[in-house]
């Protein structure tokens, strides 16, 4: 395991660098992060071939692109982001005037998944330097050659008193957790969740947790059936399905399903071909029982394509037939299995939704609407897509972030920077009248006090 001195140092204060960080020097930090990405572009591919065999446009498209993406989306608002906001006095503060002052937190922990090891280290370390704060990023033990990868771009990049990578496994994630970090930063599953908010609670560090959950999609029997299958298929073979906002299992209104079932099928035929690796042996064997014990009690379970279980590789399954009993209906699936399940009246999904875990993401396909209000207004989800799926995690003006069971906080854009950062409150007195009403309590504050009362 790794010297934890170091990092120990690092989290134990920072604030002389902190005062002297400002615009300049963080521009200056983006600009070095986004220029090692585009001189080790190939290692990147490689390293991601290396771990979890993907295709290098995919690596381009998931990993490079938003990365980038958010640098520069940050950079240019970087300037406004970190002006003090103005707020305007209510009533009892005339005579004041008072500003929200974003300061860094200080030295911050990111703690990364493996299913895109790349982007989910560095999308929040673009927000924690953004805010001015120094980072300790730990990468998923799970993609070692990324991991590693990751190391040496930000060994070379930046000063080792801003960034830090801690490699290992959950015994480096612990030994990390139980320092004195001004921030945590965790995306993983709901169950390491817990851990982490547990371990946060030692020094009452706040936390965000960007979570799972299964993600449900329905589609309406006024859908654009073609456009609904390009994008479920797009989730369930990006990453193999290993994706966080990936399409769980859809929802389809009867009249509709044979349709949407051939629809499926022609797409899958269509993207299936590059489907990458499942990340381990591990989750090639619980994805491989999630359909088994589909399939023993009762479903029909239709693959589309070879496997090829010695490189890991699952082809894709439609699951028709999901009984409440089968363990692809409540475990998180993770995975490229698509549970098709058809209804008849929208309130029933919308019970069954309200009745699980908040999910994550939340995908509808209408041309009504009605519709789309309605499950909107009626449910509680992180965020939510209609015609498309996944591009909820991408857009850089708009939070993303889980509710309940699927985290808590919000990454990206403005969010991320106000993740990262205290907003501090200054008030300034000019002329307040509050003075007129303070004790002792004679007859004629007595009555301001009772103005204040009846008119504030
Ligand atoms: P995980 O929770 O197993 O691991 C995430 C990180 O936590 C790793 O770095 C790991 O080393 C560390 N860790 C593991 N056990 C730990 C412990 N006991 N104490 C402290 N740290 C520990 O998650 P995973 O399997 O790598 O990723 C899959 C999960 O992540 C899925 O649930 C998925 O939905 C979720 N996810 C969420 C998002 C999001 O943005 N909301 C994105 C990607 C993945």
């Amino acid at each position: 395991m790794q010297d934890m001195t170091d990092f120990a140092a690092l989290a134990a204060g920072t604030d002389h660098r902190r005062q002297s960080f400002g615009l300049t020097e963080r521009r200056a930090a983006l600009s070095a992060l986004e220029r090692a990405l585009r001189t080790n572009r190939s290692a990147i591919h490689d390293a991601l071939r290396a771990d979890l065999g993907r295709d290098a446009a995919e690596t381009d498209l998931v990993e490079l692109l938003p990365i980038l993406t958010e640098i520069s989306h940050t950079r240019s608002s970087l300037r406004r982001w970190m002006r003090p906001r103005r707020a305007a006095p209510t009533l009892a503060m005339l005579g004041t005037s008072a500003r929200l002052v974003p300061e860094a937190k200080g030295v911050v922990l990111i703690l990364a998944p493996w299913n895109f090891p790349l982007m989910l280290c560095l999308a929040p370390l673009v927000s924690a330097l953004a805010a001015g704060n120094a980072a300790v990023v730990k990468p998923s033990e799970l993609t070692p050659a990324t991991g590693a990868l990751l190391a040496r771009l930000v060994a070379e990049a930046l000063p080792a008193d801003l960034v830090r990578v801690a490699l290992g496994g959950v015994e480096v994630a612990q030994a990390l957790l139980e320092q004195p970090f001004d921030h945590i930063f965790f995306t993983g599953s709901p169950a390491v969740g817990r851990k982490v908010m547990q371990a946060a609670s030692r020094h009452l560090t706040p936390v965000t947790l960007e979570l799972g959950g299964k993600s449900p999609v329905i589609v309406g029997p006024d859908a654009d059936l073609a456009q609904a299958a390009r994008w479920i298929v797009w989730g369930k073979v990006m990453n193999a399905g290993q994706v966080c906002v990936g399409p769980d299992h859809v929802f389809v209104h009867s009249s509709r399903m044979a349709d949407l079932r051939a629809a499926l099928m022609a797409e899958f035929a269509r993207q299936g071909g590059d489907i990458p690796r499942i990340a381990n042996p591990r989750h090639h064997a619980r994805l491989v029982a999630l359909a088994q014990d589909a399939a023993d009690k009762g479903a029909v379970v239709t693959p589309f394509g070879p496997d090829d279980p010695a490189d890991l590789r699952l082809a894709p399954r439609l699951i028709e037939g999901q009984g409440a009993a089968m363990m692809v209906a409540t475990e998180e699936i993770f995975g490229p299995l698509l549970p098709l399940i058809p209804f008849d009246d929208v309130s029933q999904v919308i019970a069954r939704i309200t009745a699980a875990p908040k999910p994550l993401a939340l995908y509808i396909f209408a041309r009504d609407r009605g519709l789309v209000d309605l499950v909107t207004s009626r449910t509680s989800s992180g965020s939510v897509g209609v015609n498309l799926t996944v591009m909820t995690f991408s857009h850089g003006n708009l939070p993303f972030g889980g509710v309940g069971n699927s985290g808590m906080g919000a990454a990206h854009g403005l969010a991320g920077f106000e993740t990262f950062s205290h907003l501090k409150p200054v008030l300034r007195n000019w002329a307040s009248p509050l003075p007129l009403v303070f004790p002792p309590y004679g007859a004629r504050v007595r009555r301001l006090i009772g103005t204040m009362v009846r008119w504030l």
